[in-house]
């Protein structure tokens, strides 16, 4: 079957919809750049806090990695529990993973409230474990981490994980509830209506060019704004902003054609799961509503390429072989790929805070995770409405990391990001 490389948001290609640009000067108290998971939940956290809210994005809302996502709702994104208590300690990687919990629940909740109509689809989540080694070190501690913060979850073992996941090719696994998956464009445009109709002012195709303290510079206009949230991701097109503290990675996605339902059952042989793996740079699936694998994964010299792959063959490759070797009796034929590149930190612990020169301006990047996105949104409006300045330290984004601006002139962005992730999470 013909593999279709998409350059752009896939389910935004199917459907365009109207923009509208940014023409005249404006002010606003709270303007928030960007029309992700970060900067829809922050427009929506100002206005009901009763702020006069514009947001600006640079495409449409939707275009970045929230658009381009496998829509996996977990707190446990990039950074599980356990690695965020060994990262902090048990009390403090406690509370995250309660803050990126809120952003679990604000999804969930929107969905309801607006009625959104994003294949919401409930499934729990299973970690599975592609070694023994990686069974012990990652799956085991994760399980035991989880018993002792009271949070549910069952352990398989390499003979009981087959009942959850048609493979005999996985050394065991975790799984838990409380998680569902949604088609991310979809989320970002129901969001984009709903605020709309709370009268926050949405201007799409309107970039931010220059970003200074009260003010930001559109090509056609600038606004003027008590406080600017900035929620770029990436820190582009404006890259000298924080260029030494945010990078990016970049994954790719598959979908296949529709499954029958016995394929279905094959692979899952109880129910539906939003399953990733335990390797570096891991692979992961879910099922659409429509009964198609959505499929993803990058390799390591992809991962931290400067630019977006499109078409990219090896990858292809990769994950159908990927997928022909997990479940060699289940003839999946994949239909469509894409790229997308994620904002990511130095030590893969976003980043949220005030510009150290500019007290108007806010960050909120490197979230690596649609709920982190959003709990980080709904911090920022609790951080600046009511001074609440816990996880200042942790999320600041002028913290020391392993490997600082100098070393990074000396390697280069792409080396010195790769290896200071690789030191932060490889190494735990
Ligand atoms: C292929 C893929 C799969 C993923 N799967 C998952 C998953 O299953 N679960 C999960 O939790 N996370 C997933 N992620 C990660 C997740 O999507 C991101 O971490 C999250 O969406 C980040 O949200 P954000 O709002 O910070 O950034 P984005 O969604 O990237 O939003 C930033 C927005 O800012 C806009 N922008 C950029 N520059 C400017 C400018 N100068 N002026 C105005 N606007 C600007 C961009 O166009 C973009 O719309 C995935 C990411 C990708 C790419």
């Amino acid at each position: 079957m013909q593999l279709y490389p998409q350059d752009q948001v896939f389910w935004y290609l199917n459907n365009p919809v109207e923009i509208t640009p940014l023409t005249n000067d404006i002010s606003t108290e709270v303007l928030v750049v960007g029309g992700g998971m970060a900067g829809l939940t922050a427009a929506q956290a100002f206005a009901e806090k009763g702020c006069k809210v514009i947001l600006i994005e640079k495409n449409y809302c939707g275009a970045g990695a929230s658009g381009k996502s496998s829509g996996f709702i977990t707190p446990d994104s990039e950074l599980s529990l356990f690695e965020l208590e060994h990262m902090f300690g048990a009390q403090i990687g406690n509370k995250i993973w309660k803050l990126i919990g809120s952003g679990v629940d604000v999804i969930a909740d929107n969905i309801k409230k607006y009625d959104i109509d994003c294949d919401y689809q409930v499934q729990d989540t299973l970690v599975v474990a592609n070694t023994a080694r990686a069974f012990k070190n990652d799956i085991e501690k994760e399980y035991k981490k989880r018993q002792e913060s009271g949070y549910p979850s069952t352990l398989y073992d390499r003979a009981q994980v087959r009942s959850v996941i048609g493979s005999d090719d996985y050394a065991g696994g975790i799984s838990y509830g409380g998680t569902f998956g949604i088609q991310g464009y979809k989320y970002c445009f129901g969001m984009k209506q709903a605020l709309q109709k709370q009268d926050v002012q949405i201007y799409e195709e309107t970039p931010a060019i220059d970003i200074q303290e009260k003010k930001v510079i559109t090509p056609q206009a600038t606004i003027t704004a008590d406080t600017i949230i900035v929620c770029t991701d990436r820190f582009e097109p404006a890259a000298a902003i924080l260029w030494n503290k945010i990078y990016h990675v970049q994954t790719f996605l598959m979908l296949s054609s529709p499954l029958s339902d016995d394929q279905v059952k094959q692979i899952f042989p109880a129910q539906p799961f939003m399953v990733w793996d335990t390797d570096m740079v891991y692979q992961y699936f879910r099922l659409t509503g429509d009964n198609r694998l959505m499929m993803g994964g990058s390799d390591v010299f992809y991962t931290y390429a400067k630019n977006e792959s499109h078409n990219n063959e090896r990858i292809a490759k990769k994950l159908m072989n990927y997928c022909r070797t997990k479940f060699p009796s289940v003839a999946v034929e994949f239909e469509y790929i894409w790229p997308g590149l994620i904002g990511i930190s130095k030590d893969v612990f976003p980043v949220a805070g005030f510009d150290e020169k500019m007290p108007s301006v806010y960050y909120i990047a490197g979230a690596c995770g649609l709920p982190f996105a959003a709990a980080l949104a709904l911090h920022c409006a609790d951080r600046i409405i009511n001074n609440n300045t816990e996880f200042d330290q942790q999320l600041s984004p002028y913290r020391a990391f392993t490997l600082g601006s100098g070393i990074q002139r000396i390697l280069g962005t792409r080396l010195t990001f790769a290896l200071s992730n690789f030191l932060a999470v490889g190494s735990l």
